[in-house]
């Protein structure tokens, strides 16, 4: 049994005051009120749940400050990331996700869901071990203390016009499995552990056709594993044009015949919805995974959070290509933004913002996300005396802190930051020998 104790915790209830935590292997066995025990570890600030990351690329931390001069377009931006994920291999990806995964953990992130769609050797070979990028990232998110979805990622078209489908180009070669077939015997060879679990996702309508979107929710259907499925969903404008161009639907009603539409689903950015695709994801119960810094970064435009929520559907928050890595900033993003978009403060309550900073469960880790008797024991401490937070009431620490005002995270009951430090050591010198060994190659 480990105790750790904290004058303030954000509780399921709300914010409590000098709270004890009794952790029994990686679960809470025991949470109570009272002053600190002599053996409790006192915790700095106040105690927050570990954030959940839904949506992220690993390898995109390496285009960070690189994609920004010549202004440019998603699409030009997009050129650029296929410049990075070319020269990845197995080796140099399980480096470079592990410092990415390191940072994640150093800014309270104790889930993470890997969208991952790098899967062969950039010819479109399968690797000896057809999953071998697959498992780097999951033994990457091992070593740095995070638990990790892989999402792995069905990719079969190049892009979507109004004429079609076109097939994928040579960058994009190695992201395909060929058919959904392939891509379900491929995924079938990865298990769960106890600190990653397999998911799915299909990369977008532009990149699934209609017969094999179908086919795949199918697939999934059957999978005992496979519960949960992403998908990027009208992050562009263009992509919805397309769509209605040669389907005649909007995504989200290409997605919903299909049959993916539920408790179990994520629209990952859902940022270009009509009223009735928002209508669809909440009568769904789906989740909108929104993506804030990465959707500004990218001129994506602002999606419907509060329509989304009024409607019945969930909200997570990704650092998706990581121009940030910062759950606080997505919070306040999710946030700001409905408030530039709409002129009104306040559009979110509290609660909602802590429930999408903390969606454990729509990464398939419902065991996960609150601070409650026998949820998985995911402790963030956050100072409330630094120069951003001094003076910020404990309940409100989510509209001025920082990823550098958590001192400690805890998941499963492990340590994996102490006092600011990353078990690993020093995270921007991995994160550095990472990067500069990519681009050197
Ligand atoms: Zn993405």
């Amino acid at each position: 049994m480990t105790k750790y104790w904290a004058e303030f915790a954000i509780l399921p209830d709300g914010l409590a005051r000098n709270v004890t935590f009794h952790i029994e292997g990686d679960v809470f066995d025991r949470i109570e009120s009272g002053q600190p025990q002599g053996d409790a570890h006192r915790l700095p600030g106040v105690a927050l749940p570990g954030f959940a990351n839904t949506h992220s690329h690993a390898f995109h931390r390496a285009l960070r400050g690189r994609t920004h001069s010549g202004g440019g377009t998603f699409w030009t931006w997009r050129s650029r990331m296929y410049d990075a994920a070319r020269r990845l291999n197995p080796d140099n990806y399980l480096t470079l996700a592990r410092a990415t995964y390191a940072e994640m953990a150093l800014a309270g992130v104790t889930s993470v869901g890997e969208f991952h769609y790098v899967h062969h050797a950039p010819d479109g070979t399968p690797y000896d071990n057809p999953n071998a990028m697959g498992e780097a990232l999951q033994q990457a998110a091992r070593e740095a203390g995070v638990r990790l979805t892989l999402l792995d990622t069905c990719y079969l078209a190049g892009g979507l016009t109004a004429d079609g489908h076109q097939p994928l180009a040579p960058e994009q070669r190695r992201f395909g499995d060929g058919d959904v077939s392939a891509w379900a015997e491929r995924v079938s060879q990865l298990w769960d552990d106890a600190t990653t679990r397999v998911g799915t996702a299909i990369h977008s309508v532009r990149a699934v056709p209609r017969a094999q979107l179908q086919e795949f929710v199918q697939y999934v259907g059957q999978g005992q594993t496979w519960q949960t499925m992403h998908a990027h969903v009208s992050e562009q404008p263009a992509e919805n044009e397309a769509c209605e161009a040669f389907y005649g639907m909007t995504p989200v009603e290409l997605l919903s015949e299909a049959g993916a539409l539920g408790p179990n689903f994520s629209a990952v950015h859902a940022t270009h919805l009509t009223g009735a695709d928002i209508a669809s994801l909440g009568n769904a119960r789906a989740t909108a995974a929104f993506c804030p810094t990465t959707e500004r970064d990218l001129a994506d435009g602002i999606g419907p959070a509060r329509e989304l929520l009024d409607a019945g559907a969930r909200l997570s928050l990704g650092s998706d290509q990581h121009a940030v890595i910062d759950p606080f900033e997505e919070v306040r993003g999710l946030e700001s933004h409905e408030r530039l978009r709409t002129l009104h403060r306040g559009r979110l309550s509290q609660d909602e913002l802590i429930a999408a900073a903390t969606a454990h469960d729509t990464i398939g880790w419902s065991e996960a996300g609150a601070l409650r008797e026998g949820a998985k024991a995911d402790l963030v401490a956050v100072d409330l005396e630094s120069p951003r937070t001094a003076g910020v009431p404990a309940e409100f620490v989510l509209t001025a802190a920082t990823a550098a005002d958590v001192t400690d995270v805890i998941r499963d009951g492990d340590p994996v930051v102490s006092d600011r430090q990353h078990r690993l050591g020093d995270v921007g010198r991995l994160l550095t020998e990472a990067i500069d060994n990519l681009w050197e190659k």
